[in-house]
């Protein structure tokens, strides 16, 4: 199947209220203006310096969303034009986003990573300590930054059970702090789901999937 039936494919499972961010890492930029001629301008990048070189060199109307860890060394190569920050885990980082938001004098929207897998190498905050940071005054003194939602990844198994439980354990956590909202937190996003799980994801209450190999194909 080509990128574009394959693209074209996924589309039409999603419901409309589920965004879809197509994961370009390690592909070309001319896979990428595949993608970008049908008329589709929301991607993902796992890597700051691979983030900042496409956005170099591609087309200004695209969306870019960061997905992968972030080092707070790196946030300014990518505070001037990023869209979303999935991959906030800690206060450190997000003070540090919006001190680059700040001199770029613009607003970046984050969204905090949730641990939910039952894996020792994923990053993320727990719930807890997710809980601690949005009610901290240090938080609230964050006036460049907006926290928009949740992200999540779930245990690399072919377990669907276990998969379908860790996503429920976040919309279920997601839904209990729906309520806290203040001028720099507001949670509408639940980004959850990649090629491997986005129907259950989607099934568990995903808002946004992110989904790079079942368009491309399997990375090398
Ligand atoms: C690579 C990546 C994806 C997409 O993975 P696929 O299996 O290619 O769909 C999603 N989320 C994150 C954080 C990633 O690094």
């Amino acid at each position: 199947m080509s990128i574009s039936e394959n693209l074209s494919s996924i589309k039409s499972s999603l419901p409309c209220e589920v965004t879809l961010v197509v994961v370009t890492k390690t592909q070309s930029l001319e896979n990428i203006m595949e993608v970008y001629a049908l008329n589709h301008k929301i991607f993902g990048e796992n890597k700051v310096q691979e983030l900042a070189d496409k956005y170099k060199q591609l087309p200004k109307d695209i969306e870019w969303h960061l997905i992968g860890h972030l080092q707070t060394n790196k946030v300014k190569y990518i505070a001037p034009f990023v869209c979303l920050i999935h991959s906030v885990d800690s206060l450190k980082l997000l003070e540090e986003i919006n001190k680059q938001a700040q001199k770029n004098n613009r607003i970046i929207n984050c969204l905090l990573q949730l641990y939910i897998a039952k894996e020792e190498t994923k990053f993320g905050l727990d719930f807890k300590e997710a809980e601690t940071l949005m009610s901290s005054q240090e938080f609230s003194k964050l006036k460049n930054i907006a926290v928009v939602g949740f992200m999540g990844m779930a245990s690399n198994t072919d377990d669907k059970e276990q998969i379908a439980n860790e996503f429920q354990s976040l919309k279920l956590f997601f839904n209990k702090c729906k309520q806290m909202v203040t001028f720099n937190l507001k949670l509408e996003i639940l980004s959850m789901g990649m090629s491997s799980d986005y129907l259950l994801a989607i099934q568990e209450g995903s808002t946004l999937i992110r989904v790079g190999s079942s368009i491309f194909g399997e990375r090398n």
